[in-house]
């Protein structure tokens, strides 16, 4: 840890306001980040949606809380994504130049912009106002470039519905086809609108990612040539901030107690994040792949997630009497604990970054069944570069059964364990003493300093 009293003593600390989106999956590593750079001596602010703001209580009592006036009632994270994302900046601008005026009035001569990069109004302000502004990525590095082929992809007029052409690997790429591509249910123009606006921002300072260098070497070097500015790949940052609880949802501690009671190794856990939400199919031909698999399962159905339903009601009738002896189901998890537990072999994910991570960190493999922007170039990365999870290309209960049995039983579970197994270790000396996290998290504070 670089302490406070490192620093060369001619300059305070500056203070680092990071920005907080509504969404769980970007607030979590956001939250741990300040709470990392907070152990590393730097004063925090978190400027914050009003929109489920973080909880002060969780983090320490020095740490200030900023809300923008976001005017957002709830989060949209399918079809309206993109307007969503443009109605939050718009909204939250105005409040967010209103603080930082008045941190610098008030005589914080040096502060330090953190900005999520869905939050990018931040570093428009951040510029007007002279400040360094850092970019934050929450996503994959890989998800950098993809984005940038999706708006080439849609500017070609390539007809993309067809799904012959989803399944091609796209021109001049050996590895994202067509379908890994973040296309999003969005209209077009709402794309186009939100393009227009990410094209309006002021270049950053400095990057940060969450990944870790030797699962995402090539591509950080691709984003580094790409924006010609330092980047500081910091992650996992849960293994930096281990003890951090975001606290936006209830977490259900019951499963722990039920996985204790179950062999090693074999429960498959099934969770779709913060945003999934799917039609009653889906969770019927969940249900009766599980069913049929004959494995043990831990399943967070999130409440509202199924539409039509609040919770449990659309699940085949017998499901839960058929499955009771070796099937618990909740509706959230603490899924860092849950991944780490013994009993766990296995990881039904939409592939979210924050999930990917955590498997990885914890050896887990991995069934892939992404829903939306990032998840898919996830996925592709988990199940065809890493290979250490399978792709699940469409659900169907004889498909459903078929994926769990290769991942929990056969042999291929076990050659994609041994790998996953291996990158868990990876990870430790990641973040360990002069591991390359902990070297990038370094370079950030001596980068921060130098601001
Ligand atoms: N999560 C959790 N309990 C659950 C489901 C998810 O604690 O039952 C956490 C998970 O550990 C991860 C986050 O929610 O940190 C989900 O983030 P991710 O990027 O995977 O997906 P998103 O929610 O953004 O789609």
């Amino acid at each position: 840890k670089r302490e406070m009293e490192e620093h060369d003593g001619r300059r305070p600390q500056p203070l680092v306001v990071l920005t907080s989106s509504p969404f769980h999956g970007h607030m979590t590593p956001t939250l741990q980040l300040a709470t990392t750079l907070h152990a590393n001596g730097f004063p925090i602010a978190i400027a914050h949606s009003n929109l489920n703001p973080p909880n002060p209580s969780n983090h320490p009592s020095d740490f200030t809380f900023l809300p923008l006036s976001d005017n957002l009632s709830a989060v949209e994270g399918t079809g309206g994504f993109a307007k969503f994302i443009n109605t939050l900046n718009n909204n939250c601008k105005g409040s967010f130049k209103e603080h930082l005026t008045r941190l610098v009035n008030e005589g914080n001569k040096s502060i330090v912009v953190i900005y999520d990069n869905i939050m990018y109004f931040a570093g428009v302000v951040a510029d007007d106002l002279n400040l360094p502004r850092i970019m934050f990525r929450t996503t994959s590095a890989a998800f950098i470039p993809a984005l940038l082929l999706r708006q080439q992809v849609r500017q070609h007029g390539r007809f993309l519905e067809e799904d012959f052409v989803m399944q091609e690997v796209v021109p001049n790429q050996n590895l994202l086809r067509y379908k890994d591509l973040p296309f999003s249910k969005t209209p077009i123009e709402d794309w186009k609108q939100n393009v227009a606006n990410y094209s309006q921002q002021a270049h950053p300072s400095a990057l940060i990612c969450n990944t870790i260098k030797f699962l995402e070497h090539e591509s950080l070097t691709q984003v580094h040539n790409m924006l010609q500015v330092p980047v500081f790949a910091v992650g996992p940052l849960h293994k930096l901030a281990p003890n951090l609880s975001s606290g936006s949802c209830q977490e259900d501690t019951s499963c722990i107690t039920w996985l204790d009671k179950q062999p090693p190794k074999s429960v498959v856990y099934i969770s779709f994040g913060s945003l999934a939400t799917m039609e009653t199919k889906m969770l019927i031909e969940m249900a009766w792949g599980l069913a049929k698999s004959n494995q043990r399962f831990l399943w967070v159905v999130r409440p509202g997630s199924v539409s039509g339903s609040e919770w449990l009601e659309l699940l085949p009738e017998g499901f839960i009497e058929e499955t009771r002896e070796r099937g618990f189901i909740v509706k959230w998890a603490p899924q860092k604990e849950v991944l780490a537990h013994f009993a766990v072999g296995g990881f039904w994910s939409h592939c979210g970054w924050n999930s990917c991570l955590e498997s990885i960190s914890s050896g887990v493999v991995m069934i892939c069944q992404p829903f939306i922007v990032d998840q898919m170039v996830n996925a592709r990365y988990v199940s065809y570069v890493w290979k250490i999870g399978l792709e699940l290309e469409w659900v169907e209960r004889g498909e459903v059964e078929r994926m769990i049995r290769r991942v929990m039983v056969d042999e291929e579970g076990v050659e994609m364990r041994v790998r996953v197994n291996d990158m868990k270790e990876m990870v430790k000396e990641a973040v360990g003493d002069d591991g390359s996290s902990q070297k990038s998290l370094e370079d950030l504070v001596d980068f921060i300093l130098s601001c």
